[in-house]
């Protein structure tokens, strides 16, 4: 691929300092809050983003204050973001960035280059690029999708490879002012050169852009392949109305969270002493999740948890409410077992 000559990047630059968009870990220079901002929004809208953000900034000021917290702890004040592997490998950065040196940690403090950032957990190469330059001012070009899609458009192209992007954006990083550079380019794909409805008149870029008769017809739209599963699930409650739920296995779907236990499949109708509550459906990036919720009609002699004190993901709430509702509004009596 030929270089696109004539970017006009302190155009875009400018463009950036008048227009960016007021978002909260643009007014830090803490690398910590940094980095939680750009791994909460990975596949996360920025307004929901924004709410996480803060949760966890006052839950976790420090690297330290997650370290020395328990998972659960860090998984609680995740719920609701989704990807909750994220909130387990970031409570191992914490924790491995507070070992000393001398035990192959980063003695409380983290790391500022972009090859040492690349080998925390859950940090990959879009992250310790961000954060290497944002944070930092290491000249390391960012890729991602608003970025690919700008590249596309300023080239014509139906599908460049992950190559050609970072290549494109490794030549025309502004090595002076790395951070903002990855900013204003993340940025102007997330609000100028959108998707649908490209705003090419206002483009600070517009002069560079080849596509821009054509804008959407680059790139070729990705195809993600949605798996459709359909689960059950019986919801039992102690004699306080606390649901039955087991912490799900590290590794698996939901790992570390809560929630009662799911079975793939279908039914064809309540077994014993149960009751049909409702059918909760759920989306994920690759899963399309339909969950018929049955609830036990007998009071389990175990004791459950408080949903509040755990941590959940948002199907297992899901679940809980629809099992909870049926209990008030079923004509069955609940029985002690
Ligand atoms: S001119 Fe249009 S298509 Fe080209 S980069 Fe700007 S907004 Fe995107």
């Amino acid at each position: 691929m030929s270089a696109l000559g004539g970017l006009p990047q302190a155009k875009l630059l400018q463009w950036y300092d008048e227009n960016q968009r007021p978002l909260p870990w643009r007014e830090t220079s803490d690398p910590w809050a940094i980095l939680l901002s750009e791994i909460l929004l990975q596949q996360t809208q920025v307004s929901r983003g924004m709410v996480f953000w803060h949760r966890m900034v006052e839950a976790f000021p420090t690297i330290q204050s997650m370290a020395d917290s328990p998972v659960d702890r860090v998984l609680k004040a995740w719920e609701g973001a989704g990807y909750y592997s994220r909130a387990r490998r970031l409570h191992a950065l914490s924790q491995l960035v507070m070992l000393p040196s001398s035990e192959g940690g980063f003695d409380g403090s983290l790391p500022s280059s972009y090859e040492a950032l690349l080998s925390l957990p859950g940090i990959g190469p879009y992250t310790a690029a961000a954060v290497s330059s944002i944070a930092f001012s290491q000249p390391h070009a960012c890729v991602d999708g608003n970025i690919r899609r700008v590249m596309a458009r300023q080239h014509q192209l139906m599908e460049p490879s992950a190559r050609d992007v970072q290549s494109w954006a490794d030549q025309h990083l502004v090595h002076h002012r790395s951070g903002d550079w990855n900013q204003a380019l993340m940025e102007l794909g997330a609000t100028v050169c959108t998707p649908k409805k490209p705003q090419c008149h206002s483009c600070p870029i517009q002069t560079s852009c080849r596509g821009r008769d054509t804008p959407t017809a680059y790139p070729l739209p990705k195809k993600t392949k949605v798996r459709e599963v359909t689960l059950w699930v019986c919801v039992e409650f102690d004699r306080l109305g606390n649901p039955i739920i087991q912490q799900r296995q590290q590794g698996g779907l939901f790992g570390g969270l809560w929630g009662p236990q799911l079975h793939e499949g279908e039914r064809s109708d309540a077994g014993n002493n149960e009751v049909y509550a409702g059918t909760v459906a759920h989306k994920l990036s690759h899963r399309a999740m339909t969950v018929h919720v049955y609830v036990s009609t007998q009071i389990s002699p175990d004791s459950g948890f408080n949903p509040a004190d755990v941590a959940m993901s948002v199907l297992d709430q899901k679940i809980i409410e629809t099992a909870s509702m049926s209990r008030y509004d079923s004509a069955y009596t609940f029985q002690k077992s």
